[in-house]
């Protein structure tokens, strides 16, 4: 079955006992048990809810995996997942990454005794150099937030395999529909459902995906113990969203791609940061492991100045943290999404404080075009 089939189908069958064509919408803490002992496989909610069910098995089949777990956010995702792990456990993650998950490994789980190497992953070479006896896990995000840059996903894989550690990337801002690390030999996939899964800026969720059966037994032991759930509400909007992903996601991407066409050629730009333009040192990697490059561009202004101004004087992107959604956002890294990356760090990176992120909606390219014109003029 092809993707935007499954998609609308796996998961979503339609209701066993009245035929309605959508999952209906469980709000239930508990389950009547007709006598000690005897139920009808469900009991309570942290543990079993019939819509978190299908909003899992349908993220499972649009990944490839076998496997998901859904959580209250991307955030608690990562921080269940983390979980797999010990005191005394080594993990290689990438320095360049989402804000939130530098703070929560550098800030909070690093307390619990694990310790992480933050490496520059377009090198697969520095992975294989950060090799330690106690590497566990070897964690990375593809195309990074804010840069752009990308991971060659099946090298890294292999050096995973070879050295018996789990291999986790995070696929929010590519989506299912365009990149499947599980295919390329990843052990799990998480996701900020908030973003292109969600799609309509109405949410916040996440969720993890695996296809190692002992991997996905201790991750549904951990969904419980943690408790991170998200609520059925969520589960039941992100069945809804799940309809249109594919749709969604062809015309981000072909948004993006006009979109950083005009801001390459734009003499007001410094630089424009997608996978989707041949400039970028990276394209030939992502087109190998990418269908398509996404609907997130980051672009380079120069000074804080004129970061202020054009976000100041853009209409239809609104000034906003997160992505992802129908709705075109624009935001500014330094001071909204990664303040808790070290300044030095962040400079190596390249996120300067002319630094600004462009989540390329679905409205007519026309008119986001027009507003960027008319913005940078
Ligand atoms: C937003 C985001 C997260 C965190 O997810 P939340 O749902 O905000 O907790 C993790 N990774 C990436 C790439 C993100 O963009």
């Amino acid at each position: 079955m092809k993707f935007a089939t499954k998609a609308i189908h796996i998961g979503q069958e339609p209701d066993e006992l009245t035929g309605a064509v959508t999952v209906p919408l469980y709000q239930t803490s508990t389950y009547a048990q007709e006598e000690i002992g005897k139920h009808k496989g469900f009991e309570y909610a942290r543990t079993h809810n019939p819509t978190r069910f299908a909003w899992e098995a349908n993220l499972a089949a649009m990944e490839s995996g076998t496997h998901a777990y859904a959580f209250g956010s991307g955030s608690a995702a990562v921080d269940t997942l983390m979980r797999l792990l010990s005191a005394g456990d080594h993990v290689i993650m990438a320095e360049d990454m989402y804000g939130g998950t530098f703070r929560l490994t550098d800030k909070v789980l690093r307390r619990f005794g694990i310790t992480f190497s933050y490496v520059d992953m377009r090198n697969v070479a520095n992975v294989e150099a950060a090799l330690q006896p106690n590497t566990k896990m070897i964690y990375t995000e593809t195309p990074t937030n804010p840069m752009m840059t990308i991971t060659d996903l099946r090298a890294v894989a292999e050096i995973a395999r070879a050295k018996n550690c789990m291999m986790v990337v995070d696929n929010t801002f590519a989506s299912p529909y365009f990149q499947r690390p599980l295919e390329l030999g990843a052990h799990i996939v998480v996701h900020s459902a908030t973003k292109y899964l969600g799609g309509h800026s109405d949410l916040v969720s996440g969720i993890v995906a695996t296809n190692d059966a002992a991997i996905a037994e201790q991750l549904k032991f951990l969904q419980n113990a943690v408790g991170a759930v998200p609520g059925p509400f969520e589960c039941w909007l992100l069945l809804r969203s799940a309809k249109t992903l594919a749709v969604r996601m062809e015309q981000h991407a072909a948004n993006a791609m006009k979109i950083a066409a005009f801001c390459e050629s734009h003499p007001a730009i410094v630089q424009t940061h997608y996978p989707g333009l041949t400039s970028h040192p990276q394209h030939d990697i992502a087109a190998r492991q990418m269908s398509g490059f996404g609907g997130m561009i980051s672009i380079e202004l120069g000074s804080l100045a004129k970061a202020v101004d054009v976000t100041k004087r853009l209409k239809l992107f609104t000034l906003a943290e997160s992505l992802g959604g129908v709705e075109s956002l624009v935001c500014h890294p330094v001071s909204m999404t990664h303040g808790s990356i070290p300044k030095e760090q962040r400079d190596r990176l390249g996120v300067t404080e002319g630094l600004v992120r462009l989540s390329c909606g679905i409205e007519d390219v026309d008119d986001l075009l027009e507003d960027l014109e008319s913005a940078l003029r």
